[in-house]
């Protein structure tokens, strides 16, 4: 006596299929309306699986927003990006130019009212001193990687 063979058609009448997907047999069932769901429709959640018309329901979206396209702390990388060219244009530049144009001093703006240099400071580092930078951008790598998360 021989096993029957699991055929197509007895699996049509006996086993669950995903509505979504009738071809295909879903032995796991969706924890929030009990149906099937196929291994494509199956969304997982911390605790068991939904559907993807239950996910819809609860959050409106058609699907789990794919794992962020990039984990990349890109703005960090940016300004440390400014931070080098800047630091290259002042040893490209003679006569300190960048430094004169766009380094703050309480004074000068006072006088001058140049306040966008309280801000392009920032991207200026001891000329001579390049562990200045070195060390400006470690921590800045290090604290805006970790805020920018
Ligand atoms: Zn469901
Ligand atoms: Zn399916």
């Amino acid at each position: 006596m021989s096993e029957p063979p699991i055929s197509h058609s007895l699996g049509q009448q006996q086993e669950p299929v995903c509505p979504r997907h009738p071809e295909r047999a879903s032995y796991a069932r969706c924890t929030r309306c009990m149906r099937p769901a196929c291994g494509q429709c199956q969304i997982h959640l911390e605790v068991g699986m939904i559907c993807p018309d239950c996910y819809r329901d609860v959050t409106g979206h058609s699907r789990p927003q794919r794992a962020r396209t990039s984990n990349n702390p890109n703005i960090t990388y940016t300004l440390i990006g400014i931070n080098v060219v800047v630091y290259l244009l002042q040893w490209i530049i003679p006569n300190y130019w960048v430094y004169n144009e766009f380094a703050y001093k309480a004074d000068w703006v006072a006088y001058s009212h140049e306040y966008y240099r309280a801000i392009t400071s920032g991207f200026l580092h001891s000329q001579n001193d390049p562990s200045h930078l070195l060390l400006n951008m470690v921590s800045l790598y290090l604290f805006g990687a970790a805020i920018e998360k």
